[in-house]
């Protein structure tokens, strides 16, 4: 019997108004039905809208500290649940197990982080230019949060979202991507596990254009959060532009690692092949170009080349896999388009470049490892997001050119150096146009007691993750208290004759 799995709204499980579902199905082998979830329309939505206004009046006037403790019960749910939420996370999403642990992990280390900012969510008491009074800030919650989140990371990027807002005294709607409603829904058994009120978190199911859209239209949800593509990033930012909401958006990347002459090659190469090939290169930050400076270049390649021609293909369950699935056929195809651009411009397939045959790779959306050798600047494979297991290697002379065709994309969230030189290190961390660097480390990586995010058409100015992100989720309010029994005027009588 197919599962057949509800939203949570108004404090139950419950079936979408639409009576609609969608399958959502295993990506490393598509006869692998995991269940059917709600498509849900606008109704549900309006539904748990109204449930969650009842949910901050309340959660809002919760103590800060108490809403970490539910925070720190949540972490240690998530520690208990760890593994069941990995293996459900492969099954869905098909990155190999040691990711999902990795995803799940980043969700506990962001709700213990969560829970010790209740007890500071720091104001601010400064002093005052007139006698007698004094001047603080403070930070209040806003309301209803609108979360929607991409399929690569089903757990930990609602988590990133969810926690703050809910730390913050926010009540929250979640939207996951259609590809991972799965870990979502154990989410937010967790959150209801660990004593959540239940009408303070509302999970929505169904397509990013109805629910999602719904959500950004609506005029009493004030604050969206939304990771996912440019594309879909800039429709949601004109939205939220026109009706004054606070919108965070982690959108692309086309992240570099950079291999300098005197780099440490084979820590270089260990960190390409993690970078580009790890998650099938289905990261914000993956490292989607390798910039190599001549007097390596050659050498660097055929090194690239010959491990990553070697990656295991295979279900992320399987110990033995390094490299899983496309999350869909969309995505393969994708790939393969690029394989032809690629091509099409002047550069070389230097391994990869086909779907695996035979076996039970066939009944997945496999693809191989690819290489494209002769890149140069300006080509499409260089310049726009591929989201798969390819890498575009480009020959450069010199740290200058290396920095030059780094920034020379649209996109800046993550980068990376390898060298021994200091100077160079310390040039490039200045230099490099994006909001991650990594020195001797690859293009992925992010902790998430740091602020992460990206410049450019990655981002709007916002973080996630970190101290930073608490802004993001609250309002800053300043009061001013004059005990001076008399009217003191700002910037007249203390500057008066
Ligand atoms: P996507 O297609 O843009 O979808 C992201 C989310 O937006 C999904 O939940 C989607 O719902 C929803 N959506 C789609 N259209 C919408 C609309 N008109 N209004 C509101 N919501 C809408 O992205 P994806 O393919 O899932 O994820 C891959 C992208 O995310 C890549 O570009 C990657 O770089 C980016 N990403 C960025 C970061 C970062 O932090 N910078 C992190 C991870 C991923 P459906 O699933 O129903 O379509």
């Amino acid at each position: 019997m197919t599962a057949t799995f509800k939203n949570f709204i108004d404090g139950e499980w419950t079936a979408p108004s639409t009576g609609d579902y969608f399958e959502n199905r295993n990506p490393a082998d598509w006869n692998d039905l995991i269940g059917r979830f709600p498509r849900s329309g606008r109704d549900d939505l309006e539904r748990a809208i109204a449930s969650a206004q009842r949910g901050f009046a309340r959660w809002s006037r919760t103590p800060a500290p108490l809403r970490g403790q539910v925070l720190q019960r949540v972490g240690e749910l998530l520690v208990q649940r760890k593994e069941e939420i990995a293996r459900a996370m492969t099954r869905e999403m098909g990155k190999v197990l040691a990711e999902t642990r990795g995803d799940v992990q980043e969700g506990i280390d962001t709700a213990f982080y969560a829970a010790t900012e209740g007890r500071r969510l720091f104001g601010r008491v400064v002093p005052s230019e007139l006698r007698n009074k004094w001047a603080m800030s403070f930070r209040r919650p806003i309301g209803i949060a609108g979360l929607i989140t991409p399929f690569n990371f089903p757990l930990a990027i609602p988590t990133w979202k969810t926690f703050p807002a809910l730390l913050c005294g926010n009540a929250v709607i979640l939207k996951p991507a259609e590809d991972v409603p799965h870990s979502v829904h154990l989410l937010v058994e967790v959150l209801l596990e660990a004593g959540l009120p239940p009408d303070v978190v509302q999970l929505v199911h169904g397509q990013g254009s109805v629910v999602g859209r719904a959500m950004v239209e609506h005029p009493d949800v004030p604050i969206i959060s939304f990771t996912g593509s440019t594309e879909t990033g800039s429709r949601i930012g004109e939205t939220c532009g026109r009706l004054h909401k606070r919108l965070s958006l982690e959108m692309g990347g086309k992240n570099a690692m950079i291999v300098m002459d005197d780099a440490d090659l084979d820590l270089a190469l260990e960190g390409v092949l993690w970078g580009a090939f790890g998650t099938t290169g289905q990261r914000c930050t993956a490292t989607s170009r390798l910039i190599v400076q001549a007097g390596v270049h050659d050498r660097f390649l055929q090194m690239v080349c010959d491990r990553a021609a070697a990656l295991r293909l295979g279900a992320g369950l399987d110990a033995a896999t390094e490299v899983g699935p496309l999350i869909h056929e969309e995505a393969r195809t994708k790939v393969e388009e690029y394989v032809g651009i690629a091509r099409e411009e002047g550069a070389t397939v230097a391994i990869g470049g086909s779907r695996p045959v035979g076996g039970a790779l066939e009944r997945g959306w496999f693809y191989e490892p690819t290489v494209f050798a002769g890149v140069r600047p300006g080509m499409r494979v260089e310049q726009e997001e591929i989201f798969g297991p390819a890498l575009s290697v480009i020959r450069v002379q010199d740290l200058d050119d290396a920095i030059r065709v780094n920034n020379d994309v649209r996109y800046g969230l993550s980068s990376s150096l390898y060298t021994r030189d200091v100077n160079a290190a310390f040039r490039a961390m200045t230099d490099l146009d994006n909001g991650i660097t990594y020195i001797n480390a690859p293009t992925i990586g992010a902790e998430a007691h740091l602020p992460f995010g990206g410049v450019k058409q990655t981002g709007n100015g916002h973080r996630e993750g970190g101290w930073e992100v608490y802004d993001f989720y609250s309002e800053t309010k300043v009061v001013y208290v004059d005990y001076s029994g008399t009217l003191q005027r700002a910037q007249i009588d203390t500057y008066g004759e």
